[in-house]
């Protein structure tokens, strides 16, 4: 029986991980943290389970996945009623933004800029290969200055001149404003306002996932940090603090770079040079624990405007029809940030004042909270920087010609996408691998090709 080892028990990991025990091979899951989820995980803050950020799973999710994820999870996955605002010109509106909605709560002057743009949208084409000019040219300057722009800089640390098209490919597939109002009349009927979320918060997906991969033989394995990845001639050895496991192919969803490291051999100098330019922004989460049953009856609030650290507000609660305690509800601030930077290293108290004073200035109800609890991701989203285009050129190219290990997933990969498209990564790479445990490189290219048409959702 061949073997594998799977790197990470996050969606695509345990996705993978499953796919291959079904097709035969015997599979051994390194996971770095002592639980599985990754960033798509739940843990619980003052007895309340709560996500990294607002998690939800997307109407998108092909049926054969979300067939899947229903035979896991039973009657837990529920169909529950999208319920987002977005704060604009000091006004909210609701989000995914609704035609009516819009024109009626904007200032007159901001929805008239926005009906010129429609009108004159034809006459536009990109200024050049930037997430600015493209978004201005398909959907207008206004929607572009006020909202897309703002929030990228917020989202990716940098200006959104300095980001890619591609970027603006996967964020913001809308072509035109006239697009956007097809999508605003779909976001009116009930269907376009629905998602799925487990009873026990998103990482309870990641929880079946992993039961069931361990149901069909894997050998799941927490607390173990792959920290080198040796080559030894036909096989692989994975090696994390006091454990060896040898396997014929390796599927990794550990941050390239860390991915990278571990290697020996060590790749070409030119692909670890090329790594090392690859930028990708953390996140801090502040967890405020309000004493009240409900703060708003809102899942999340979106915060584009430059003046505020916080990026999106989100309420776990309202997401789910579950046990959560009464008397009292989690909030959950997310602030995108670099690592070691300011917000990084906050202390809980400072994150604490921040985030009230903030919420208290967009009008939002006293969130003074009874406890506060924060976590750090430190690889949360990819930059799509133009400055690193080529860099990303060469490390696609060698990760798409490795024999004995697959990089997938959004570390990975260094992609936006969401957990749907994990699952989809995940089965690819296991159909990857032949009987014998090796790789079949040119189905994985082809797989890598499909993937680069996802389209992330928010
Ligand atoms: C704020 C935020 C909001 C999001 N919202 C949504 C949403 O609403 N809907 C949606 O579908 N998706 C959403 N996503 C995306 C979703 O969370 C990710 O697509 C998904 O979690 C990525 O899965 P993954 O398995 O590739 O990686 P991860 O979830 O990052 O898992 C990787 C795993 O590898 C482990 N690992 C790392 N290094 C090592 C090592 N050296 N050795 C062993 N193990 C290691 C990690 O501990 C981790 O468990 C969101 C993401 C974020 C950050």
């Amino acid at each position: 029986m061949s073997e594998i080892v799977v790197i990470g028990a996050g969606p695509a990991g345990l996705m993978a991980a499953l796919s291959a025990s079904e097709s035969g091979h015997h599979v051994t899951v390194l996971e770095a943290a002592d639980a599985v989820g990754g960033m798509a995980g739940s843990f619980e803050v003052a007895g309340q389970r709560v996500d990294f950020g607002s998690h939800r799973l997307h109407p998108a999710t092909p049926p054969e996945y979300l067939d899947h994820l229903r035979a896991l999870l039973g009657d837990d996955l529920q169909t529950r009623v999208r319920r987002g605002r977005i704060r604009l010109q000091g006004r909210w509106v609701g989000f995914p933004l609704r035609f009516l909605d819009t024109a009626r709560n904007l200032p007159p002057a901001f929805a008239l800029r926005i009906g010129l743009d429609t009108v004159l949208g034809p006459l536009r084409s990109p200024r050049g290969d930037s997430f600015q000019a493209t978004v201005a040219a398909r959907l207008g300057p206004t929607v572009a200055c006020e909202f897309y722009a703002p929030y990228a800089r917020k989202l990716y640390g940098i200006d959104a001149a300095e980001l890619t098209g591609e970027l603006a490919d996967r964020r913001v597939p809308m072509r035109s404003p006239l697009q956007v109002m097809a999508k605003a009349r779909r976001a009116r009927r009930p269907e376009g306002q629905r998602f799925f979320y487990p009873r026990r918060g998103y990482g309870q997906i990641c929880e079946r996932l992993s039961e069931a991969a361990v149901e069909a033989g894997v050998d799941l394995r927490l607390s173990q940090r792959v920290e080198r990845l040796a080559e030894r001639g036909e096989r692989i050895e994975a090696m994390s603090a006091g454990t060896v496991v040898a396997a014929d192919s390796v599927l990794s969803t550990m941050p390239l770079p860390a991915l990278v490291a571990a290697l020996d051999p060590p790749p070409l100098a030119e692909v670890t040079e090329a790594v090392g330019r690859l930028r990708v922004r953390a996140m801090t989460f502040v967890y405020l624990v309000v004493p009240r049953d409900q703060y708003t009856p809102f899942n999340t609030h979106y915060f584009p405007e430059a003046g505020m650290f916080t990026s999106r507000l989100s309420e776990p609660k309202n997401y789910r029809s579950g046990d959560d305690p009464n008397g009292q509800t989690v909030l959950c601030a997310e602030l995108p940030c670099d690592k070691g930077d300011e917000i990084w290293t906050a202390s809980t108290g400072d994150l604490e004042a921040l985030v009230i004073e903030e919420l208290r200035q967009v009008g939002l109800p006293d969130p003074t909270p009874i406890a506060t609890e924060t976590r750090r991701l430190a690889s949360v989203y990819p930059v799509y920087d133009r400055a690193g285009r080529t860099a990303r050129a060469i490390v696609d190219r060698w990760a798409a010609e490795q024999d004995r290990v697959i990089t997938l997933g959004r570390q990975g990969l260094g992609v936006l996408d969401n957990l749907h498209h994990m699952l989809a990564m995940g089965s690819a790479a296991a159909s990857a691998i032949g009987p014998d445990g090796s790789l079949d490189r040119a189905r994985w290219r082809r797989s890598l090709r499909q993937f680069a048409a996802h389209v992330v959702e928010d």
